[in-house]
């Protein structure tokens, strides 16, 4: 009996840390940016192993024997997600001020160093990032003037879960975030972990699609839009943000996720667009880039008027009204049929 336990937790634990590093290869995407035959193998494997973990947690389970901390929600995170929705999870409405140890302006947005070890050069290139591009993006993509927004920069991850505590969020979750996530936005204040980002790129990408965010909510239609157009729409500001800095790594994100979401299409493992929170966070791809996917499929078929007019019209319509009108077909139809073109391949 214990002998069989014995060896079948081996299998788990072993089956734990290849899963860890399988996941730890899809964080950073970029390092294998040039082979997308290996992405796509990476992807491959790491869906097999989370499944085969399941499934030993499973049994674990039903044999009444504790399951080690080996969870879903660790290997959920192996696919990078841009930021957690602390509002969501926690309901966190308010982020607390953090005593800035420099500010300056960019345009509207306040940008904040939230420790010491920002530099005043970092500080100025977000801010160069923030009117050279973000800003920019917004205006172009979406005709979108953002009203007054704070940007507070985290230098190390002792400084970003220090300023999470002070949040309120649970301790538990808070090494998680600090080490998978890519900022974050409540209301009009964005927190940015710096240490996360790999260059001036992906700076532009993660500002661009906080202060999206931030501009959603300050047109009402933060909670108001399903996740996946309000997740999808920042994927585009931030995309096209990303590829204005560098397309190159623009083009190696993109091979890195469609390579995720062809193995997730491949396995049925695809979710629907109005999936479910606790789902979105099962999944073992991201599900932000099909959203992006489908947002993108959306302006590339009716244009970047039709999306503005969408926005436009669902401030003072039902979404749903408003979606029909301005692309010509139920949400629902669009959705099924998007889901569809995905399982096709793509
Ligand atoms: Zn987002």
């Amino acid at each position: 009996m214990w002998k069989g336990l014995i060896s079948f937790g081996l299998v788990l634990a072993v089956l734990a840390e290849i899963h860890h590093i399988s996941t730890d290869a899809t964080v950073r995407p970029l390092e294998t940016q040039f082979d997308p035959t290996l992405q796509n193998a990476i992807a491959t494997a790491q869906s097999l192993l989370q499944t085969a973990v399941q499934e030993a947690q499973q049994q674990l389970q039903q044999a009444g024997i504790p399951v080690p901390s080996v969870t879903v929600s660790q290997s959920q995170d192996g696919t990078q997600i841009i930021e957690v929705r602390i509002d969501r999870r926690w309901g966190i409405h308010r982020l607390p001020a953090v005593p800035p140890q420099a500010e300056q302006s960019a345009g509207p947005v306040k940008v904040q160093a939230g420790d010491r070890g920002v530099s005043a050069a970092t500080l100025q290139r977000a801010v160069t990032t923030i009117q050279q591009v973000s800003l920019p993006v917004l205006s172009s993509n979406l005709n979108a003037r953002l009203g007054t927004a704070t940007v507070v920069l985290f230098s190390t991850p002792s400084a970003y879960a220090n300023a999470l505590r002070q949040a309120g969020l649970p301790a538990l979750e808070i090494s998680q975030i600090v080490r998978k996530t890519g900022g974050l936005t409540v209301g009009t204040e964005v927190w940015v972990p710096l240490y996360a980002l790999q260059g001036h790129a992906e700076l532009a990408n993660v500002v661009t699609h906080e202060l999206t965010h931030v501009w959603l909510n300050q047109q009402g239609l933060g909670d108001k839009l399903p996740t996946w157009i309000n997740e999808g729409i920042a994927w585009y500001s931030g995309m096209t943000a990303e590829a204005q800095v560098s397309r190159v790594e623009a083009e190696a994100l993109a091979q890195a996720y469609d390579g995720q979401l062809r193995a997730a299409a491949a396995n049925g493992q695809l979710l629907p667009l109005s999936a479910s929170e606790s789902d979105i966070l099962k999944a073992n791809y991201n599900v932000e880039w099909e959203d992006y996917r489908a947002v993108q499929a959306l302006v590339q078929a009716h244009g970047n008027a039709a999306l503005r007019s969408f926005l436009s019209a669902s401030r003072n319509e039902a979404v749903s009204t408003a979606f029909a009108q301005a692309f010509g077909i139920s949400e629902s139809t669009f959705e099924q049929q998007f889901l569809q073109s995905l399982e096709r391949g793509f």
